[in-house]
This record gives C-alpha cells, structure tokens and sequence, in this order.
C-alpha cells in the first residue's frame, strides 16, 4: 500500500477506506488526490487541513475535471529515442536529456533556432521523460500560455492559474518569440519565472530567435532568458543526411545514396520539410517532381500580392505594416479555401514556426467576411480571380 494510505490509516480506520476510492498520485516530494467532483474535494481539503498537516509531503487535491484541464499538453510520438543526433544538435540533446533527469540542473534552459530544427521535439521529450520519472511537467506554447491567462482574468480565477504553474517542477514553454508585446502575458510569466526559480524548478525556453532579438519583450525577461545556458540549434549536413537515412527507413523507403542525396538536394536546413518531402515520395514515388502544388500556391501568393500591391516574398515578411499583415491573412484565408492546405502547411508556407498563425489569421478573414461588406465583396472577386488562374 502506498505511504500515505498507510499514514491516513494509522491515524483513522474509517476515513482510509474512503481515500481508497480516491486515485492517489505519490512521488517523493509530493501526494495528488484525485477526486470525482467538488463536494469530495471540499471534504479532502477540509480533512487535510484538521489531521494531516504534518505528513510531511506536499498534498494536492484536484477533481477528475481539473485534472483533465491541467492536461500536461505533452506530445507522445516525440521522445529522445527517436530524435537523431549530430554535431549540430548534440549539446543541445545532450542539455535536454539532463534537464529531464534532473530538473533544475540548468536553469533556465533557452532553445533558439529555425524552423524545424526539432526544437518542440525535444521539448516533449525532456517532458515525456521527466513525467515518467514522477516530475510534474507542463508543455506549452507562449500563446497558450497567454489565452489561459486571458481566460482566467476574464473568469476571476488568476489566481488558480498561477498556482498551477507554482506546482510545477518543470515548465516547457515552446515559441515564447509570440511574447512579443503581450505585457499582461510578460507580467504573469515573469512572476512564474521568478517563483519557479527561486525554488530551483526547471524552466525551458524555445524561440525561434535569440531572447535579445525578441521585439517588444521586458527587458527583465529578456535578462532572465539570458540568465541560463543559451543553446543555439542548426542543422548540418552530416546530421541532415543521417535523419534522411533515418526517415526513409522509417517510411519503408529505399535507403541508397541516390535516394538520400534526392532528398537532400530538394529540401532545405529544415526536419519538416524533410519529413514532408519523404511522405511525399512515399505517395509518388522518385520520379515524380515533387513540387507540383509550388506551382499553385505561387499563383494564390501572386494574385493576393498584386492586388494589395505588394511584392508576393512581402507576405512573409516579420512587420507590423497593417497592409501587409492584411495581405498576409487574406493569402492564408486563400490558401485554405482554394488549395485545401492544412494549418501547418499554411504557416510553413509563410514562414511561421506553428499553426497558430494561420488560424488565427484565417479566423480573423472570416470575422471581418462577415460583418464588413466591402471586405466581403473585394474577398469574393480575388477569389474568382484566383480560381481562373489556378
Ligand atoms: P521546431 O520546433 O524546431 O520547428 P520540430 O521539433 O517541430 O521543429 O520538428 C519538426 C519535425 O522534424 C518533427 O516531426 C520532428 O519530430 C522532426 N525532427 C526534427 N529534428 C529531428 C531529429 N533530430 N531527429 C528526428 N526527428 C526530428
Ligand atoms: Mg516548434
């Protein structure tokens, strides 16, 4: 029987048949009670608060549904056995897989680097790792972290939120560049920052750029984000060549030098791409030019281009410039409608490091579709346009 069971009936018979009922999470710093509504939590609490004070562990008490919410948001399919390591990415596996054993050893831990260099995967896996050690992870992208924020303020329970970030011994936090000038969001994480610090919790950070090239970021986040080891991730061609071995083998694919340098030659410094282009091939085979669909999405990002007056490379450029932006969504929106691609294939295609993006921007189209006419109107012509040329 687990420790706190016994502890409970040591000191009351009747009661320990009652917390039998309950699932009970134990680790060596800590006991979470899992409970099936509210009014039990209430009696946990209260039941605690009288007689079991001294037990000398941390005591949570959560109901199923607050658990199902504190949803540790980790990925599964990403873990350190099945993320290929070169020159290029070994400090920082080697870092993470540290960090995973024994939180707290570097912190906090900053990630940066381009698009699909396996940043978010090994951000899962230090969390998949370290979750089945018995450690309390979170795995979350800045925007997530800001939406619930948001939500909390709105339903007046901040104060929930911030206590569920307090129990954590690690937090991950994926593309904290989407900090950028949200200042409630930067308060809040500033707090978690310095509470999780002081009490030696791990924190990591990835970003797709260096925390000093964060536009509109505190300049005292930006301090904490230096404060730690500051890991640069790349992509060689040594590492590249060995994840394509690793990929086609993994898709049933040939494996030969002419396969793998196929791959090589059609794909930039960039895993996703990679992986996109194999699954690809794996559809068409190899002697098919694998870049069909370039054709029509260089259509849609013309056509929108043009008629916001723009340069079609100006819809992926990092501004704050509303006529670009307004291309920029207005192209996604096309994209989706017209070509059918996916979020992800939206935000790749303009060069974001996730899907969010392009949700966001689409939704917004289809807001402004529908309350605005003018915009609905102009919308519906690019669109005809567009569907003749493609
Ligand atoms: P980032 O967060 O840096 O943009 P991701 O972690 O999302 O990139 O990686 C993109 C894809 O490439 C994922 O499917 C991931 O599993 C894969 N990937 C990236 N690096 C590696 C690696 N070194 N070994 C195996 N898979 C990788
Ligand atoms: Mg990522």
């Amino acid at each position: 029987m687990r420790d706190f069971l016994l502890f409970v009936e040591k000191r009351d018979r009747f009661a320990v048949g009652l917390f039998k009922q309950f699932s009970i999470e134990e680790t060596p710093t800590r006991v979470l009670i899992i409970t099936p509504n509210l009014e039990y939590k209430k009696w946990v609490l209260e039941y605690i608060k009288n007689r079991l004070k001294d037990y000398g562990k941390e005591i949570r008490v959560s109901t199923r549904e607050e658990r199902a919410q504190e949803d540790s948001g980790l990925l599964p399919r990403f873990s350190f056995e099945n993320f290929i390591v070169g020159p290029s990415n070994e400090i920082a596996y080697r870092v993470c897989h540290e960090v995973a054993k024994n939180p707290g050893s570097f912190s906090p831990l900053f990630l940066y680097g381009g698009v699909g260099l396996g940043k978010s995967h090994l951000l899962h896996s230090i969390g998949n790792m370290a979750k089945s050690l018995g450690y309390g992870v979170v795995y979350l992208s800045a925007n997530d972290f800001s939406e619930r924020l948001i939500k909390s303020i709105k339903s007046g329970q901040v104060e929930e939120f911030r206590s569920k970030y307090s129990q954590l011994d690690i937090l991950l936090l994926d593309d904290v560049q989407f900090l950028s000038g949200k200042e409630r969001t930067q308060v809040e994480l500033f707090r978690v920052f310095e509470y999780m610090h002081a009490r030696d919790r791990q924190l990591v950070f990835v970003s797709d750029r260096h925390p000093k090239d964060i536009a509109d970021l505190s300049e005292r986040l930006i301090s904490r984000f230096s404060s730690g080891l500051i890991i640069e991730m790349g992509l060689d061609e040594e590492t590249k060549t060995s994840i394509i071995r690793h990929k086609l083998l993994e898709h049933g694919l040939p494996q030969n030098e002419e396969h793998v340098r196929y791959v090589s030659e059609n794909t930039g410094y960039n895993v996703r791409e990679i992986e996109g282009l194999i699954r690809t091939l794996k559809l068409t085979g190899f002697k098919k030019k694998p870049k069909d669909e370039e054709g029509k999405e260089q259509i849609v990002l013309r056509l929108v281009a043009r008629s916001f007056n723009l340069k079609p490379e100006d819809l992926r450029k990092e501004t704050k410039e509303r006529r670009v932006i307004n291309a920029r969504q207005v192209a996604m929106y096309m994209c989706k409608k017209l070509l059918g691609m996916s979020y992800a294939e939206i935000g790749r295609l303009f060069g974001r490091a996730d899907h969010t993006s392009a949700l966001y921007s689409i939704r917004r189209v289809e807001e402004k579709k529908n309350s605005d006419r003018r915009y609905a109107f102009m919308l519906e012509t690019l669109e005809k346009n567009i569907r003749k040329n493609l």
